[in-house]
């Protein structure tokens, strides 16, 4: 499995709190996968597939050497790494975990003792049957225009489908301003979800910008009768990697 690399050489797994979504604040062992079918302009992983010689923008502008980014590793070598945290809840992160969901499902079968098993996904891969009987919990998030990618490449409606009639899927949503609630009322509509199965994220990789952003943002949920949802791992620790 291609799984993304910290510096000193060790796969991107930690233990830490969930920082998003209806599961924020609860204990878990996070396990970062590389690679993306996407290339948002703000994303805060670019080091999962912003390669050198490739083409994508990202408002960083740092490139980075695919080979130094990726430690492979099998699930039967993933999983000891994973289950010494003795956390009973794994968050599989990217990149787009989806692109590599036939190891994940020998992975997560190999963890007996995980009961939860929460993915993050971009919602563009279909999950087959076996992914989903794995998984406890998804929280698919649909890239707005904001991200910089074209509609037909960020919204695939088959699996955006598939996830709005999962009864444990939620939908959360990167906003920057004000004038994108009327996308994800787009988006609400076309996939008949109800208010409280949407959450609205401020983007931002310092707390300054969140902070800013949360004040409009929350509002918005109030009124609209969304979930808010902070990036609590960025205002405690800021940008910092396996945190
Ligand atoms: S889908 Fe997620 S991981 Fe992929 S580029 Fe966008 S923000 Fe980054």
């Amino acid at each position: 499995m291609k799984v993304a690399r910290l510096p000193d050489g060790s796969p991107e797994i930690f233990h830490t709190l969930q920082g998003e979504g209806p599961s924020l604040g609860a204990p878990a062992t996070f396990l970062r996968l590389s690679l993306c079918n996407l290339h948002c302009c703000w994303c805060d992983t670019p080091y999962t597939w912003n390669w050198e010689g490739t083409p994508w923008p990202h408002q960083d502008g740092t490139k980075f050497a695919r080979t130094e980014q990726i430690i492979e590793l099998t699930p039967t070598q993933l999983a000891p790494l994973i289950s010494r945290h003795q956390c009973n809840r794994l968050v599989l992160t990217g990149g787009e975990p989806l692109l590599q969901q036939k190891e994940l499902v020998e992975l997560t079968r190999l963890l007996p003792d995980v009961p939860f098993i929460e993915v993050e996904t971009n919602g563009t891969q279909i999950p087959d049957d076996d992914f989903l009987a794995q998984s406890t919990r998804f929280n698919v998030s649909p890239k707005l225009s904001n991200s910089g990618m074209a509609e037909k490449l960020r919204l695939h409606h088959e699996a955006l489908s598939l996830f709005s009639s999962h009864p444990e899927a939620i939908f959360k949503f990167v906003v920057c301003s004000r004038a994108e609630l009327e996308e994800v009322q787009s988006l609400q509509d076309r996939f008949q979800l109800s208010p409280d199965r949407i959450f609205l994220m401020p983007e931002g990789r310092d707390p300054a910008t969140l902070h800013d952003r949360s004040l409009w943002l929350a509002e918005i949920c109030r009124d609209h009768g969304y979930r808010f949802s902070p990036r609590l791992h960025v205002l405690l620790w800021g940008n910092t990697r396996a945190k």
